[in-house]
C-alpha cells in the first residue's frame, strides 16, 4: 500500500519533458506511469541538509518526487565537503539550504523545493510534518531523532531512518501504523556524553552516501507501495567489513511513544530527556585557562612551560606545536611522567578533552597546570595561522 493518497495520484500529470525525464522508471511495470505520478505526488520531508540529506535529496529529487521540503539552519563549513556532496566548494560559508536548492532545481526543475531555514523543534515539529507524507531523519544527534520519532508517531507520518559512526550505520522504517517505532528499540537515550558524535569520533565520507541511498530507497519503495520496505528490521551495515546483517524488531507493547498505552501524548523537551552533550557537556568542567597569546609569550620568552598534548597519535601527526603527547585515556597510568613542581599547559584540539586532563591531574595534586583554551584550533586562529586546523 501507499502513502500517498488516491486524490493525489489525481492531481498529479507528467508532461511530455517529464515522461522522457523518467522513462527508464516508466518501462518498468513496478513503477510504469502510476507510480510516476505516485513520486510526483509524494511529499516527502527531509530533516538536514548535511551528510545523509545530500544524497537523500539529490536521489529523490532525481527520481521525480514532487515535493522535496528540508530542514536545517546550518552554513556549509569546509570539513562538511568530505561527504555532504550536495555542497561545492565553492558553497562553504553560504547556507546549506541555499546550496541544496540550487543543486536540486539544476539537477531536476520539476522538483518544488520548500526549504525551512530553521532548527526542527518541539514547537514546529507537528505543524512542519502534517503537509508531508514520509520524514527522512538525517540528524546526527539524539534529541532530534527522538522529536523526530515522536513526532511522526504523533502525526502518523513514517519516519524514514538512518544514523552513521565511523564505518557503521543503521538504517529502518519506523513508525508506519504495524511497525515499531525508535523507541521500541531504544525507550530511553544512551548516558550523556557515552556516543560521541561525528564531530568527535568522525566519520567516513561515503558511509552517509551509503546509508541514505538506502533511506531514499526505502522512501521511494514506501511511495511506490512496492517491495518489502524495512518495517520491523534494522538493517545494520559495517562498512570495514563490507556486511549488511539485520536485526527483527518488534513492535513494544509497552513502548512510551506507541504503545497501547502511550505516555508521550505531547512532544517534549528533548535537549532535556537526552541530557546536554558532547561539548556542552566537556565545557562544564571548569578549570584554569591560559590564552594562546598568553603561551605563546611564556613560550617566547624562556618561561619553563611544559606543554602537554592529551590528543591521539594520529592526531598529533596532523599539526602540533611540540607538546608533550599523552593521549587523555592513557593519563591515570603515565601521570608520573610529569613534574608537578613545573608550570604546565595542557590542550587538545578544541578545549574539551583537556579540561578533562587539567581536571583529573588538579586532583592528583598538581597545583600549576592550566588549560589552553580553545585548544590547537585557537592556536592556529590567534597565534599561527600557517598550522592546518581539522
Ligand atoms: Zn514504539
Amino acid at each position: 500500500m501507499s502513502t500517498i493518497t488516491q486524490t493525489q495520484i489525481q492531481q498529479a500529470a507528467l508532461s511530455n519533458e517529464e515522461v522522457l525525464r523518467y522513462s527508464r522508471h516508466l518501462i518498468m511495470p513496478e513503477v510504469g506511469m502510476e507510480g510516476q505520478l505516485k513520486l510526483k505526488a509524494a511529499r516527502v520531508l527531509c530533516i538536514g541538509a548535511g551528510g545523509l540529506g545530500s544524497p537523500l535529496a539529490l536521489y529523490l529529487a532525481a527520481a521525480g518526487v514532487g515535493k522535496l521540503g528540508m530542514v536545517d539552519f546550518d552554513v556549509v563549513d569546509y570539513t562538511n565537503l568530505q561527504r555532504q556532496i550536495i555542497h561545492s566548494t565553492a558553497d562553504v560559508g553560504r547556507r546549506k539550504l541555499e546550496s541544496a536548492t540550487e543543486k536540486i532545481a539544476a539537477i531536476n526543475p520539476f522538483v518544488q523545493v520548500k526549504a525551512f531555514e530553521t532548527k526542527l523543534s518541539s514547537a514546529n515539529a507537528l505543524q512542519l510534518f502534517r503537509d508531508f507524507d514520509i520524514i527522512v531523519d538525517g540528524t546526527d544527534n539524539f534529541p532530534t531523532r527522538y522529536l523526530v520519532n515522536d513526532a511522526c508517531v504523533l502525526t502518523g507520518k513514517p519516519n524514514v531512518y538512518g544514523s552513521i559512526f565511523r564505518f557503521e550505520g543503521q538504517a529502518s522504517v519506523f513508525a508506519t501504523k504495524e511497525g515499531p517505532c525508535y523507541r521500541c528499540l531504544y525507550p530511553e537515550p544512551p548516558p550523556a556524553g557515552l556516543v560521541p558524535s561525528c564531530a568527535e569520533g568522525g566519520v567516513l565520507g561515503i558511509l552517509p552516501g551509503l546509508v541514505g541511498v538506502i533511506q531514499a530507497t526505502e522512501a521511494i519503495k514506501l511511495i511506490l507501495g512496492k517491495g518489502e520496505p524495512l518495517i520491523g528490521r534494522l538493517l545494520l551495515v559495517d562498512a570495514m567489513g563490507m556486511k549488511f546483517r539485520e536485526l527483527r524488531l518488534r513492535k513494544n507493547p509497552l513502548c512510551p511513544a506507541c504503545g497501547k498505552n502511550p505516555t508521550v501524548t505531547k512532544l517534549i523537551d528533548y535537549e532535556q530527556f537526552c541530557g546536554i552533550r558532547g561539548e556542552e557537556a566537556q565545557a562544564s568542567v571548569t578549570v584554569p585557562e591560559i590564552q594562546p597569546e598568553e603561551l605563546k609569550r611564556k613560550l617566547d620568552s624562556g618561561e619553563n612551560v611544559f606543554v602537554l598534548d592529551v590528543r591521539e597519535p594520529h592526531e598529533y601527526q596532523i599539526c602540533n606545536i611540540g607538546g608533550y603527547l599523552i593521549p587523555l585515556g592513557d593519563l591515570p597510568k603515565r601521570a608520573h611522567e610529569l613534574d608537578s613542581s613545573r608550570e604546565i599547559v595542557a590542550h587538545c584540539r578544541s578545549g574539551g578533552r583537556s579540561a578533562k586532563a587539567v581536571d583529573f591531574l588538579r586532583q592528583a595534586g598538581f597545583r600549576r597546570v592550566k588549560n589552553l583554551s580553545g585548544g590547537i584550533l585557537a592556536w592556529a586562529d590567534k597565534v599561527d595561522p600557517k598550522l592546518p586546523k581539522y
